[in-house]
């Protein structure tokens, strides 16, 4: 199969929704990253998303509308809050998981009985959702395991021959996954960290709680408990009071005859003046933004990734460092 990429435009729009309303798979951009898309209510092309990607059958996938689609044909809202929510903060990087009606297939939600709903911010992705009217199911865009793609040529690096079609909207600008969100019971809970931070929804709702996932847990969002977002090369990770550690890790790489990289934020870069780097950049949106471009770019030049961590877990930095030790770590 020959993979094209084509930026957004009306007719490459219609393309893809054709592409999707008869059952195919599309790259598609969102804010936060790439996605696998296709239609959550036709069984076949769920399956061939998790055989594409090489996805454990027990994960399931979040499901994608337009901002004017009325998300209560999908799921039962149990909880007034979900509304402000909603208002505050959608469309964005922000995924809701609540009662499912049933309207997309078992394979989607691995025969659970909730369903994660996102409405994407993404122009681009907004006008495909619009035209195909449909909730869109769209994994993160790479092969399972590896680093999730931000660019459409991060897709085609990963999926060439695999899908017929990867619409380009540009680089994603907010560059970790959606927040997810369980909103089912009297206080929402964090199952996935990302944009939308737990001290802004308590600001909305009072109260907000991150699900700790502990081994040996009965896990609550499959997706946290495998191993996510590696670059194809070596990699570690030291936190921000160790940079001496890493730095003697950097030359001891070196004189082994490997190309290393550093990975950290602008604040500590000036440490590894003279040393290959990779800089992530200074504020936590920033940083959100370009990590896993970073990973990618380092997986092509690096024997060995040395990320260094983030200084704290407060707010988008609670997203970047699950992301981090993920990865890295
Ligand atoms: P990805 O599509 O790769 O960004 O992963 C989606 C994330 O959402 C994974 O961590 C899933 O486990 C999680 N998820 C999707 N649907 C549900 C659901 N119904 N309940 C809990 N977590 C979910
Ligand atoms: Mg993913």
């Amino acid at each position: 199969m020959i993979t094209e990429i084509e930026k957004i435009t009306d007719e490459s729009v219609k393309k893809a929704a054709e592409i999707l309303r008869n059952g195919g798979i599309i790259g598609m951009p969102t804010e936060t990253v790439y996605g696998l898309a296709a239609a959550g209510t036709i069984p076949s092309a769920v399956k061939e998303v998790f055989v594409v990607k090489g996805r454990p059958n027990d994960n399931p996938l979040i499901a994608h509308v337009h901002k004017n689609y009325d998300i209560e044909k999908l799921v039962e809202v149990e909880r007034d809050y979900v509304y402000k929510l909603k208002k505050l903060f959608t469309p964005g990087p922000l995924t809701m998981v609540m009662k499912s009606r049933g309207v997309v297939c078992d394979e989607a939600t691995c025969g659970g009985d909730t369903l994660a709903i996102r409405i994407p911010s993404h122009e681009g992705c907004q006008k495909l959702l619009r035209e195909v009217d449909l909730p869109i199911v769209a994994p993160s865009a790479n092969l399972s395991k590896h680093t999730s793609p931000v660019t459409a040529e991060h897709v085609f690096n990963d999926l060439n021959g695999k899908i017929p079609l990867i619409l380009d909207g540009g680089k994603c600008t907010g560059g970790i996954e959606s927040t997810v969100l369980d909103v089912t019971g009297e206080v929402p809970r964090i199952l996935r960290a990302g944009l939308i931070t737990k001290e802004m929804i308590e600001n909305v709702v009072g109260a907000c709680v991150v699900a700790e996932h502990k081994a040996g847990d009965k896990v609550k969002s499959p997706g946290v408990k495998y191993t996510h977002y590696k670059p194809r090369c070596d990699t570690c990770l030291y936190k921000e009071n160790e940079l001496e550690k890493a730095a003697l890790r950097y030359e001891e790489e070196k004189t082994s005859g490997k190309t290393p990289y550093i990975m950290c934020r602008n604040a500590v870069a000036k440490y590894f003046n003279g040393k290959n780097l990779l800089n992530l950049g200074d504020t936590e949106e920033e940083i959100a933004a370009s990590l896993y471009a970073a990973l990618l770019e380092g997986e092509k030049k690096a024997d060995i990734i040395i990320a260094i961590d983030m200084p704290s877990e407060k707010g988008i930095y609670l997203g970047i460092t699950n992301r981090l030790r993920k990865s890295c770590g």
